[in-house]
C-alpha cells in the first residue's frame, strides 16, 4: 500500500473496504438480530469511528502496553509489594473488585463478540471488536496484577467460582448478564454509552486513586495500563449514542428507555463501589457523595444538556440518586457487616477517626441515620455479642440488592415496591426497578435470585454452613471481622506493625 496514503484512506482500506455484499444469503440471514429491537439504521457509513485504529495499528499499540504493564508487575512481586500497603483492610475492595468487577470485564467481552458479529457495518463490527479483545485484556491485567494479593490473603481463592454463587455478586453479574441476553443495540447503549460513558469514571477514578493512596502498586499499574482503552471506549460510547439517535426519529423514544434502564442498573451496582469508597479503604479519597456530585450531577448534567438537541433527556429518577447520595454507603456497608459470615471479605465498625471524617462528610444523615447503629455495633462486638442478621433477606428482582435502601424522601421507611405478574409477586427496591420489571417481566421472572435459590434448597443444603460450603468459603477465614482474622495477624507478622489507625480498640 501506497505509504504516502493519508490516514483516513489507509483507515478504510485496512477495514471498510474489506467489507462485502453478500450475494448468496440475504442481509436478514447473516445479521438475523437487526430488526426485533425497532431499531432503524439507514445508512451504516455514516458511523465515523473516531480512531481509525486499524488492526494492524492496535496489536502494536497493546503489545507496547503489556510489555510496561508485566515489567511492573514482576518488579511489584519481586519486592514483596503488597507490604507497602496502608493496611490489608484495604484488601476488602481488592476482593470486591476482582470477585466482582474482573468477572464482569469478562463478561464485556463476551458481549462485545456477540455484538460485533450481529452488526450489519463494518465500521461497528470492527469497533466491537477492538473493544472485545480490550475487555479480555482487562480482565486478564486484572487477573495477574491480583494474583499477588492471592498468594497472602484470604478471599481471592477462587474468584470465578465466587462471581457464579455468591449473593453480593450476583448484583454486578446479573447487570452484565442482562445486558449480553439483551439485543445488540441495547447492549451497546447499555455498556458502550450508559456504562462506559455516564457511570465507567465512578468505577475507575476512585478505584485507581483509592489504590494509589492506600499503597497498591498493582492496581494503579492496570489501572493506568487500562486507562487510555478506557478513554477510548467512553468516545465510541458517545459516537454510539450520537449515531444511533441521527438515523432515525424512531430511535428515540426506545433509546431514551435504555438509557433510563441502564442509568438505574448501574446505579445500583455502584453502590457496591459506594461501600468500597466510604467504609474500606484505609486512606479516603473522597466520598461516594463527593464522587457522585463531581461525576454525575455536575458532568452528567452537562452531558444530557448537550444530548437534549436529540430530543434525550436527563435518565429517568436521576433526582433519586441525589437524594440517595448521603445514605447508600452506609446502608450497604450496614447490610455487608450483618451478613459477614457470608462473605469473602472483611467487615469492621469503623474507627473514631472514620466516624469522625464521615460525620463531616455526611454532615445531613450519618450523625442523625447511622453512626448510632455503628456505635451500638461496637458496642455488642466488645461484649462478646458481634451483630449478625441470620434471616434471609428479599432481594429486588431486577438489581438484586437486599431492601436496604429507602424512600427517596424519608430515610426512616425502607423502600419496597411490587408488581403481580401471572399471578406471582415480584419485589423491587425502587421506583427504578419496578418499572424495569414492568416494560419486560417475562425477562426478569428468570432472574437467578441467591436468597430465593438458598431457600429453594438449590444451593448445597440448607444450613449455613452448607450454603457456605458451596460458596466455597470459610466464613470464620474469609469474613466476619477483620479485627482477629488470619488477614490480620498475617499483616502484624510481616509488618510488625502493632495497632492501626481505625482498629476497633
Ligand atoms: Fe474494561
Ligand atoms: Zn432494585
Amino acid at each position: 500500500m501506497n505509504r504516502k496514503m493519508p490516514l483516513r484512506e489507509k483507515y478504510l482500506r485496512l477495514t471498510r473496504d474489506l467489507d462485502w455484499e453478500p450475494s448468496y444469503r440475504s442481509r436478514e440471514e447473516i445479521y438475523p438480530q437487526m430488526a426485533f429491537e425497532g431499531i432503524r439504521v439507514t445508512d451504516w457509513d455514516r458511523w465515523e469511528d473516531p480512531f481509525r485504529m486499524t488492526i494492524d495499528a492496535y496489536w502494536k499499540l497493546q503489545a507496547e502496553k503489556e510489555r510496561r504493564l508485566y515489567a511492573v508487575i514482576d518488579a511489584f512481586a519481586q519486592n514483596n509489594g503488597h507490604l507497602t500497603l496502608s493496611d490489608a483492610r484495604y484488601l476488602s475492595a481488592v476482593k470486591l473488585f476482582l470477585t466482582g468487577i474482573t468477572p464482569g470485564e469478562y463478561n464485556a467481552h463476551r458481549g462485545f463478540a456477540m455484538a460485533g458479529r450481529q452488526f450489519a457495518g463494518a465500521g461497528t463490527r470492527a469497533a466491537c471488536q477492538i473493544q472485545a479483545v480490550d475487555e479480555l485484556r482487562h480482565a486478564q491485567t486484572q487477573i495477574h496484577a491480583m494474583s499477588h494479593y492471592n498468594k497472602y490473603f484470604n478471599g481471592m481463592n477462587d474468584f470465578t467460582h465466587s462471581n457464579e454463587r455468591i449473593w453480593y455478586l450476583s448484583v454486578p453479574k446479573s447487570f452484565f448478564q442482562d445486558a449480553l441476553s439483551a439485543g445488540p443495540f441495547e447492549y451497546v447503549v447499555a455498556i458502550c454509552f450508559s456504562f462506559e460513558y455516564v457511570l465507567t469514571n465512578l468505577i475507575f477514578m476512585p478505584f485507581m486513586s483509592g489504590a494509589a493512596y492506600n499503597g497498591d502498586m498493582a492496581t494503579v499499574t492496570f489501572g493506568f495500563s487500562a486507562q487510555s482503552d478506557e478513554a477510548r471506549h467512553m468516545t465510541l460510547g458517545l459516537e454510539v449514542i450520537k449515531f444511533l439517535l441521527e438515523q432515525h426519529p424512531d430511535n428515540v423514544p426506545i433509546i431514551q428507555g435504555w438509557i433510563d434502564k441502564w442509568f438505574w442498573r448501574g446505579y445500583r451496582v455502584l453502590t457496591l463501589v459506594a461501600a468500597m469508597m466510604d467504609y474500606m479503604l484505609p486512606k479516603r479519597v473522597m466520598s461516594w457523595a463527593e464522587a457522585w456530585e463531581m461525576y454525575f450531577e455536575q458532568s452528567g448534567a452537562a452531558l444530557f444538556e448537550d444530548l437534549a438537541r436529540y430530543g434525550i433527556r436527563m435518565p429517568k429518577y436521576w433526582e433519586h440518586t441525589v437524594s440517595g447520595k448521603h445514605h447508600i454507603s452506609h446502608q450497604a456497608w450496614n447490610a455487608l457487616y450483618n451478613y459477614g459470615f457470608a462473605a469473602a471479605f472483611h467487615t469492621w465498625v469503623p474507627g473514631d477517626d472514620e466516624l469522625d471524617w464521615l460525620s463531616k462528610k455526611y454532615p445531613e444523615s450519618f450523625d442523625r441515620y447511622y453512626r448510632p447503629t455503628l456505635e451500638w455495633k461496637r458496642r455488642q462486638q466488645v461484649q462478646g455479642r458481634r451483630f449478625i442478621n441470620p434471616v434471609l433477606p428479599t432481594l429486588c428482582q431486577i438489581c438484586q440488592v437486599p431492601m436496604i435502601f429507602t424512600e427517596p424522601d424519608d430515610p426512616t421507611t425502607i423502600c419496597v415496591r411490587t408488581s403481580v405478574y401471572r399471578d406471582e409477586r415480584y419485589t423491587f427496591c425502587s421506583d427504578g426497578c419496578k418499572d424495569i420489571f414492568d416494560h419486560e417481566p417475562e425477562k426478569y421472572v428468570q432472574a437467578w435470585m441467591p436468597t430465593h435459590q438458598v431457600n429453594m434448597g438449590h444451593c448445597g443444603g440448607t444450613t449455613i454452613d452448607e450454603v457456605l460450603a458451596w460458596y466455597h468459603i470459610d466464613g470464620q477465614r474469609d469474613g466476619m471481622d477483620y479485627e482477629g482474622s488470619e488477614d490480620q495477624r498475617h499483616w502484624k507478622e510481616w509488618t510488625g506493625s502493632g495497632k492501626k489507625d481505625g482498629e476497633a480498640a
